[in-house]
């Protein structure tokens, strides 16, 4: 192999920037050539991309974001966009890329790989869901779970002034990761998660245990995918049994994506980065590389994918209910 390329694709997460950084050095450091492909799939597609040194990944270990943008782009799914792609690839003499994503995207490399199999792919866990198999971290979760942290601990400080009860919405989908972490982080009374349903009247007697218990506030996390209808439904239904609280609501939305990654995601995406093309130039293909019990595994794209169920820390589940009272 001699030439690769990198591309970022899917929703962005802090650390995406030091694994393009440490795969565009790794490549150097093997004598390959190593292209930068913007905005994910559809880069491919367009023919943007440029071929990229040492010194273009200068200065971004601290950024949020990703240099090369990602994009979330339909023609991929398509036969002629996916040809077209491997037709821009092979114009080049791009023999391998890395792919740093979520699910879809590691859905989108393998399809293509398949079809095209003289072009290699390895993928990289690059979401801030935390919800993929094979890998216990992915980039980004950790720095947005800080992100989190921060802001409801600032949340903390009024609702305690106030005696209010704060229903905070996080990010998480079909993933009560960042909420359950944050949660426990943050002390909150109550995690509503995707994973596990919580009955409202549980909540709701457990908000009045509270209250009882002299607590001066409370703060319930409600993940986006929770099964209760939202984060304003909840506080709906809460609100018409509850009224020795004031109520509030917010949704903390796309700042959780931003800012500056952690030091445990700019060692993660380097890591990660530096063995996605250790694994290409070993030759091979249709893997991601993840970490398990602090070593950096490869496992194939196809096992990652068709097992994504992702299982929440049972005992942080207990543990979250048990030092809440
Ligand atoms: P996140 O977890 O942040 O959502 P993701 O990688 O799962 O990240 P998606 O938007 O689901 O994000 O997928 C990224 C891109 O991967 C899509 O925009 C599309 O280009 C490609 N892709 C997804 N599924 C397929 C598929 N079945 N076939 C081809 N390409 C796909």
């Amino acid at each position: 192999i001699s030439k690769i390329a990198v591309l970022t694709s899917g929703g962005d997460a802090p650390g995406m920037n030091a694994c393009i950084r440490a795969v565009v050095r790794t490549a150097i450091h093997h004598g390959l050539e190593v292209y930068g492909i913007r905005q994910g799939y559809q880069g491919m597609i367009n023919n943007d991309m440029e071929q990229m040194q040492a010194r273009s990944v200068s200065n971004i270990l601290n950024l949020g974001g990703t240099i090369l943008k990602t994009a979330r782009c339909l023609d991929f799914h398509k036969d002629e966009g996916m040809e077209k792609a491997y037709q821009n690839l092979k114009a080049k003499g791009i023999e391998g890329i890395v792919v740093i994503g979520g699910d879809g995207t590691f859905t989108g490399a393998l399809r293509f790989s398949k079809k095209y199999p003289d072009i290699k792919v390895i993928g990289v866990p690059g979401t801030i869901d935390n919800d993929l198999y094979g890998s216990t971290y992915t980039l980004g979760f950790d720095t947005a779970t800080n992100t989190v942290i921060e802001a409801i601990d600032k949340i903390r400080d009024t609702a305690d002034a106030h005696d209010r009860l704060f229903f905070i919405e996080v990010m998480g989908r079909d993933s009560g990761a960042i909420a359950l972490r944050a949660g426990i982080s943050c002390g909150a009374e109550a995690i509503l998660l995707p994973e596990k349903e919580t009955a409202i009247e549980e909540l709701i007697a457990g908000i009045k245990a509270g209250h009882y218990n002299s607590k001066s506030s409370s703060i319930v996390i409600v993940a986006e995918g929770d099964k209760n209808g939202g984060v304003y439904n909840v506080s709906e239904a809460v609100k018409k049994e509850v009224s020795h609280y004031d109520i509030k609501v917010t949704i903390l939305g796309h700042l959780q994506r931003g800012g500056s990654p952690s030091a445990f995601d700019r060692v993660l995406g380097s890591r990660l980065g530096f063995a996605a093309v250790n694994a290409l130039t070993a030759g091979q293909s249709q893997k991601m590389v993840g970490l398990q019990a602090n070593v950096v595994v490869l496992t194939d794209l196809e096992e990652a994918l068709n097992q994504h169920e992702f299982n929440l820390e049972p005992d942080l589940l207990q543990m979250a209910e048990v030092l809440s009272i």
